[in-house]
């Protein structure tokens, strides 16, 4: 079985290393000059709306899938007219419009930011005499990692946003005091199961996930049942296959959704080390229609993105149950290099690590920034 992949990025790399010990091949597609993959799997290095060489993509594997949010939704839709893609180009479609998403999210009942769309100025103002102030101007495509948003604290703050942003079709939000930010990560089978993997809680810095938690702490058994059930509705109305993530704000125990990604996720790596099946693993296993693998987490485990710059190997790995995972990348500001997950029995001796693991990373990686 020969997997084709639209995206070489580190997920693309993960789910290659996933993938290898169950037999499969890997063909990647990405334009980049040097790719996370490389030399781990072939790649068509050509852009993504070259129509020939997704063809030959389409020739050359079983089924298709893509690790990077951000491709045009004409090219996965156009490899579907040949062959399986998972997941559906549909998911891609919605999750690329900050919009078209949160219109879904509101239709199945899954709670939101209260939000409207703004294309001029005189929308603007009006979204802002309904939703008020603080408020989340957002562009509704292409945002990642904080980027295309700002927060309108003050009356005053509603033009300069405008300036910067008003070009784009535009989404505001209600600013939301969150307390802190929970993911879900959901697999569904193309053979028709699903599961969850426990909740995650998720720290960003700079608008880059920081660190995640894993299984979220303080959190009630109905609160865990309602989000699976958003999620489970989510798969159901996208006829979903792969692994679906979702990130939510939790405001005192009411959790509010914020933005789905229809691929692996970050704030699932932690299940590379501390869950029954990795994450990467299950994603594959679902888009070939085999069993799913078990979804527990084995104790708690935290994951702490290197960001811009690596520590030393040695160190972290001198700490109990650390396991280092470098993408290949060259150091650059801002730029994920590599994780590390850590693992403990429980939540006390995985504080201390993650502690010691900071400091780590705090003392060795800084003279390199
Ligand atoms: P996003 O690109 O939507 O994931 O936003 C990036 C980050 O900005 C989130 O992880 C939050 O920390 C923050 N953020 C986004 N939307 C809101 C909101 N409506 N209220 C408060 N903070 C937000």
């Amino acid at each position: 079985m020969r997997v084709g992949v639209l995206g070489a990025g580190q997920l693309g790399r993960m789910l290659a290393l996933a993938g290898y010990p169950l037999g499969l091949e890997f063909l990647f597609l990405d334009p980049v000059e040097d790719a996370p993959t490389d030399g781990l799997a072939d790649r068509i290095k050509a852009p993504f709306d070259d129509r020939a060489a997704l063809d030959r993509l389409a020739a050359a594997v079983d089924v298709v899938t893509y690790e990077f949010e951000n491709v045009p939704v004409e090219a996965p839709r156009h490899l579907a007219t040949w062959i399986p893609v998972f997941p559906p180009p549909e998911a891609l479609d919605v999750a690329q419009d900050r919009l078209a998403e949160k219109t879904m999210f509101r239709r199945l009942g899954i709670p939101t930011p209260a939000f409207a769309a703004v294309d001029s100025h005189a929308e603007l103002l009006d979204a802002l005499s309904s939703i008020g102030l603080p408020a989340v101007l957002k562009t509704r495509r292409l945002g990642y990692d904080g980027k295309g948003q700002r927060v309108l604290r003050e009356a005053s703050d509603i033009d300069a946003a405008w300036q910067e942003l008003g070009a784009a079709p535009l989404i505001l939000e209600a600013f939301v005091p969150f307390k802190r930010e929970i993911s879900v990560l959901a697999v569904r089978s193309r053979s028709g199961p699903s599961v969850f993997y426990p909740l995650v809680e998720n720290e960003h810095r700079g608008g880059i996930l920081h660190r995640s938690l894993a299984p979220a702490a303080n959190l009630s058994t109905a609160t865990t049942q309602a989000v699976d059930a958003h999620a489970a509705h989510l798969l159901d109305a996208l006829h979903y296959v792969g692994v679906l993530a979702i990130e939510f704000f939790d405001l005192d125990g009411t959790l509010l959704a914020n933005e789905m990604a229809p691929r692996v996720h970050n704030s699932g790596h932690w299940t590379m080390d501390g869950s029954e099946t990795s994450q990467f693993e299950n994603h594959l296993r679902a888009i070939l229609g085999w069993p799913l693998g078990g979804t527990e987490a084995v104790g708690c485990a935290a994951m702490l993105n290197l960001v811009g710059s690596v520590p030393s190997t040695s160190e972290v790995l001198s700490l109990p149950g650390a396991h280092l995972h470098l993408y290949g990348k060259e150091p650059r500001a801002g730029r994920k290099l590599g994780h590390v997950n850590l693992c403990a029995d429980d939540p006390r001796t995985l504080a201390l690590l993650v502690q010691d693991l900071e400091r780590i990373i705090e003392q060795t990686a800084a003279p390199r920034r």
